[in-house]
């Protein structure tokens, strides 16, 4: 059974875009100092949905970024195939590091290993952020690219929250954010609980003890990096995962996740959590709370659901909706 949802309720969050700037500073300053990544170096990243300003953009192969440093993949369709083209973009855009979930670095990484597929020649880095990284996926992206690693903790709704250093801690962005870890209602040190994340950045739209979803613990004591930052330790977050299709393609949580944000984009956000859970290949049974406001959109929502479906590796695939009003173990 494999289940997806985002961490926590579904949520926009606006920003000031000198703020959303400015909450990115000490992470861009980090990546310099620990990799040697400046702003001017080009980056390759899959995005499951594109906003310009706060607009919804349509599904689109590749994007490139106005100011050309950065391109950008669908996370639509990645067969082996598409991950083959999507190496050869790279390498023609002269791509210094990458940006990238765990499961999509996992399927660049077996795509590349099953066919001998040639690495950019110009890439540098590689971080990845989005999902939970075990250490066994570690080794085997760090295996195949063979470049300097490092993981990201962010969310969408307060941008960067904790980077690694080289000593694999990942300390916290205290210009940007403070993290608090909440247990029994109280905020503790060493001990494992709910984060909670107040974004130092956002005046357009600030979130106060953010609660993350996330599980996790802080730790004071001082890394052998010697940055006195407080470290985070992620216990249990967005879990990297794969869904089947019919013909057996693995495809990414992140194509579900994407089906999601468009379909409530058009739904003006009726969807407060959701949860897909593989049943077989190709079958899926797909749980959604609805806003108390838009309980009678269930049928509405379920066609532009589907109408959102262009994996197509979907294609075939059978689902069976559900409306829940937000149970228990409904993470989304
Ligand atoms: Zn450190």
């Amino acid at each position: 059974m494999r289940a997806i949802g985002p961490a926590g309720h579904i949520m926009k969050v606006y920003w000031d875009r000198n703020d959303d700037e400015r909450s990115k500073a000490q992470l861009r300053s980090l990546r310099k100092s620990r990799y040697g990544i400046s702003p001017d170096d080009r980056v390759c990243s899959f995005h499951s949905a594109v906003y310009m300003g706060n607009k919804l953009m349509p599904h689109e192969g590749s994007i490139v970024s106005r100011d050309g440093k950065q391109l950008s993949f669908s996370v639509m369709g990645l067969t082996d195939e598409r991950l083959k083209s999507c190496l050869v973009e790279m390498a023609d855009f002269g791509a210094n590091w990458l940006s990238l979930r765990p499961s999509i670095a996992l399927l660049l990484a077996e795509a590349i290993e099953r066919h001998n597929l040639p690495i950019p020649p110009t890439l540098r880095y590689v971080e990845l952020t989005g999902e939970l990284l075990l250490d066994e996926h570690r080794r085997i992206i760090q295996g195949v690219f063979q470049v300097e690693l490092a993981f990201l903790c962010s969310s969408g709704e307060t941008n960067p929250i904790a980077f690694e250093c080289k000593h694999k801690s990942l300390h916290v962005l205290d210009d940007d954010v403070a993290v608090e870890i909440v247990k029994g209602g109280h905020p503790v040190i060493g001990e494992v609980g709910g984060i909670h994340v107040t974004s130092l950045r956002n005046h357009a739209m600030p979130l106060i003890r953010f609660e993350t979803g996330d599980i996790g613990l802080l730790l004071d004591t001082v890394c052998r990096c010697g940055e006195k930052t407080p470290t985070l330790k992620l216990v249990d977050s967005h879990p990297c995962e794969f869904f089947v299709s019919e013909t057996g393609q693995r495809i990414s949580g992140a194509s579900m996740e994407s089906i999601i944000e468009h379909t409530n984009e058009s739904m003006s956000r009726a969807i407060r959590k959701f949860r897909i859970t593989q049943k077989a290949p190709g079958e899926f049974d797909v749980e959604l709370a609805l806003k108390p406001a838009y309980v009678n959109w269930q049928e509405s929502v379920k066609q532009e659901f589907l109408a959102n479906v262009s994996e197509p590796g979907l294609k075939l695939a059978k689902w069976d909706f559900v409306y829940a009003e937000g149970s228990r173990n409904m993470r989304g």
